[in-house]
């Protein structure tokens, strides 16, 4: 098997002599193991927190050590009862080639026609049940809300903008950081506004593309964002802080929100989430969106690099705002 290991702690945003590649051997299965081979591996904003030597609601990476994440795979050989060679399996022994697996450790996926296996790491894993319990039991959003996200062309973005879209908002307002990615989220993913934050304040251009104010914000970035969607709320405003990404590869601390007194006055509520205790919705979160997909009326869009080899330039890649949609590493085809 083939891995990529953390070499070393990135300082600010990290840098390709972080990672080092190498090849080991794979012990021999013991019982209840399976040895998988991997077809499709992700690239998570949150792994950027694990390659921090603090600590947070995940340990952090070890050094010279493979780093884990979500990867899809095939079982090449089993010795657990039940699970034969052939199945397809989602575990969280990313970032290599193959592994040896505990079966209890593994969930069985269905080969659905229509659906790349991929889709497992994004819109109907665990990107796309971060968006929709994030919306409808974070934010409490509710048919008529107007809906800002921020992120929007991405992952969880993506999804948020669109669940919003088919659950009734008024309004659903995306940014996101580039003209291309702009008309995206306006012509495919049919979202009411959409700005690119490197043309100008936030706040400026939140304020024009929602002259009616937001009642949801969705925040994936944090911010300057954060502050912008304070400013924009309208009375009962909700929020769910999802993540800040404008500040993973931070050294210093970030300045913004600096409006927070506004909180009282429009009387807001800021609820910061993680997806783990959502999984209890997951078997409703994939009937309802992979409804959705199955009748066209959600798209999800990947962006796929290929080989082992080129998956920290995926990472890194995904930090800086190359993907649109689910950032997606791809070894093989089942
Ligand atoms: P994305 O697919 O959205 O990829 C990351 C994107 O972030 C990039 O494409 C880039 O797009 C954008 N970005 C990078 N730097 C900045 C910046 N300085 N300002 C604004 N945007 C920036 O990733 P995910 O959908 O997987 O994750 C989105 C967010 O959700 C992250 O903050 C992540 O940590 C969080 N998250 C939280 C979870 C939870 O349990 N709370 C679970 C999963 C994700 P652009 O070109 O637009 O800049």
């Amino acid at each position: 098997s083939r891995e990529v290991q953390l070499a070393a702690r990135p300082q600010g945003a990290p840098r390709p002599s972080d990672f080092h590649l190498t090849d080991v051997t794979l012990p021999p299965l013991e019982s209840g193991q399976l040895l998988v081979r991997n077809l499709y591996l992700t690239v998570d904003p949150y792994m950027r927190g694990r390659m921090n030597d603090v600590k947070s609601y995940t340990p952090p990476f070890a050094l010279n050590a493979p780093m884990t994440g979500g990867a899809v795979g095939q079982v090449v050989e089993s010795r657990a009862e039940g699970i034969e060679a052939g199945t397809l399996v989602l575990h969280e022994l990313g970032w290599r080639t193959a592994a040896v697996v505990d079966a209890a450790k593994v969930r069985t996926l269905p080969s659905l026609p229509g659906v790349p296996l991929s889709a497992y790491l994004g819109v109907l894993g665990m990107p796309g049940l971060t968006a929709y319990a994030g919306l409808l039991r974070v934010a409490e959003f509710k048919a008529g809300d107007a809906v800002f996200v921020s992120g929007a062309a991405g992952a969880v973005g993506s999804a948020v903008g669109q669940i919003a879209r088919l659950k009734g908002a008024s309004r659903v307002i995306g940014s996101a950081g580039s003209a291309d990615k702009v008309q995206h989220l306006l012509n495919d993913l049919k979202f009411d506004a959409a700005f690119n934050y490197k043309d100008g304040p936030v706040a400026a251009q939140l304020r024009q593309a929602a002259p009616d104010g937001i009642d949801v914000y969705f925040d994936n970035v944090g911010g300057e964002h954060l502050e912008a969607a304070i400013s924009s709320m309208n009375l009962h405003g909700r929020a769910a802080i999802c993540g800040m990404i404008s500040q993973y590869n931070a050294t210093e601390p970030n300045a913004a929100p600096r409006n927070l007194a506004q909180l009282i006055g429009k009387q807001l509520t800021l609820r910061g989430f993680l997806v783990s205790p959502y999984y209890s919705m997951f078997n409703e979160f994939v009937a309802e969106v992979g409804g959705w997909i199955a009748s066209g009326q959600l798209r999800f869009e990947e962006t796929v690099v290929d080989g082992i080899d080129a998956m920290p330039d995926a990472f890194m890649g995904m930090l800086q705002g190359q993907n649109t949609g689910k950032m997606i590493v791809r070894l093989g085809e089942a």
